[in-house]
């Protein structure tokens, strides 16, 4: 069973409860969903609701914001009421950090999800000299968490809303960094023994995330929270994302092996791309590594070989064109090929076919069968009519 899981062309997703976040669900069924941060402000009410309506509307489907103080969690009350008397209801993740569970209690009221660092829950640092803390000490700090974070689960869970456990390679307790090191051992230590607190407490809303910069370390803790949830009969959703990411292409491309490599082997069930960019820039990232790895298909998927000394046009051109034209007819496979060599093999499992076929020349394929063949400088538009023929086109 693992080998033809590992040879399936199709992937096979751990088994998740699934969680809500507001009417958006993580996990089980719902498809890997998207979601990115907002870099606003919190206090500025109108600029964080216009940067909540610009994320939504270009496809981030749940929005976090930070809550670093009680008149934050306040203004986050003022931003959804913003939000929903001049735009929609946006689902809403709070992120709270250093010892905020006041500010975690107030901000629960306006939002769908909270978001708590275990390693900055409780300040735990002992005497510098020592390197280690002894058991009764570990005893006492771990009832001051149960103290501690009781009262924000109870509300959650009065509320039905939920709560993200996420986990930061760069900020683990010292206690944890004592017993394991900055090791992924210690970050997925770090999130069960929050699990297991929320499991005491009948509270199963939770999502989970083990970000680091560093693709390795954070493919590693990912792969040990799974296994150790899955060992121990938990299931909840995993929220993906290398952190600190950086901008560019190899921003994108450190996110895409992070999040990528997971979700091809069924791990993930919500992703935020992290970029030093405006977050607007994540979605489009976080949606084609969805459709790269077949998860969700949100866009025409396109085809086109790298060209060569046998292609016939300028292909770059031409897929620019084709493009131009047809990126709006989100669910086709339309392939472009400079000849006929490899390309009609190679398209097979393409709608449409676009290749060279001899100088000023070029064939129109609907899946393995060729149509029609039209001059060069016809073949953008004779593919626009071909797929209006075939009732597939819609107007842009
Ligand atoms: Fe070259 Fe033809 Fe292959 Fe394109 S499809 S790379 S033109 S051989």
């Amino acid at each position: 069973n693992n080998l033809s899981q590992r040879y399936s062309t199709r992937i096979i997703r751990r088994d998740t409860r699934p969680v809500m976040v507001g009417d958006i669900g993580i996990g089980g069924d719902n498809p890997v969903r998207v979601q990115s941060m907002i870099n606003e402000d919190t206090m500025d009410i109108e600029g964080s609701t216009a940067a909540i309506r610009r994320l939504h509307e270009v496809g981030c489907e749940i929005v976090r914001l930070t809550v670093p103080t009680l008149a934050s969690a306040k203004a986050v009350g003022e931003i959804k009421k913003l939000l929903a008397s001049t735009y929609q209801p946006v689902p809403l993740v709070a992120d709270v950090h250093h010892n905020g569970m006041k500010i975690a209690l107030e901000v629960a009221k306006h939002v769908d999800k909270v978001r708590i660092n275990p390693g900055l829950f409780v300040f735990e640092k002992p005497d510098p000299n020592r390197t280690e803390f002894t058991k009764d000490e570990i005893d006492v700090i771990k009832e001051k968490i149960i103290q501690k974070f009781k009262p924000i689960v109870n509300t959650l869970k009065e509320q039905n809303k939920a709560l993200r456990i996420g986990v930061n390679h760069g900020s683990l307790s010292e206690r944890m960094l004592f017993a394991y090191g900055d090791t992924p051992f210690g970050m997925v230590e770090s999130a069960m023994e929050f699990i297991r607190i929320c499991h005491s407490l009948d509270f199963h809303n939770i999502v989970i995330s083990m970000k680091a910069s560093r693709a390795p370390v954070m493919l590693a803790a990912y792969r040990m929270m799974a296994d150790t949830m899955d060992k121990e009969g938990f299931n909840y959703p995993l929220h993906l994302g290398v952190t600190e990411a950086g901008d560019g292409d190899y921003g994108r491309i450190k996110s895409t092996v992070g999040i990528g490599t997971l979700l091809s082997e069924g791990i993930g069930d919500t992703i935020r791309v992290s970029l030093t960019e405006a977050p607007e820039k994540e979605i489009p990232v976080a949606y084609s590594i969805l459709q790269a790895v077949g998860l969700r298909k949100t866009m025409v998927e396109y085809i086109s070989c790298p060209s060569c000394g046998r292609t016939l046009f300028n292909l770059e051109e031409v897929v620019a064109r084709v493009r131009d034209a047809t990126q709006h007819l989100t669910g086709l496979d339309i392939a472009v090929m400079g000849c006929i060599v490899n390309g009609p093999g190679e398209m097979a499992d393409a709608d449409y076919g676009y290749v060279g076929k001899g100088v000023g020349t070029i064939a129109l394929y609907r899946n393995r069968d060729e149509i029609k063949r039209v001059p060069e400088d016809e073949g953008v538009q004779a593919l626009v009519d071909l797929i209006k023929e075939d009732g597939k086109w819609v107007d842009p």
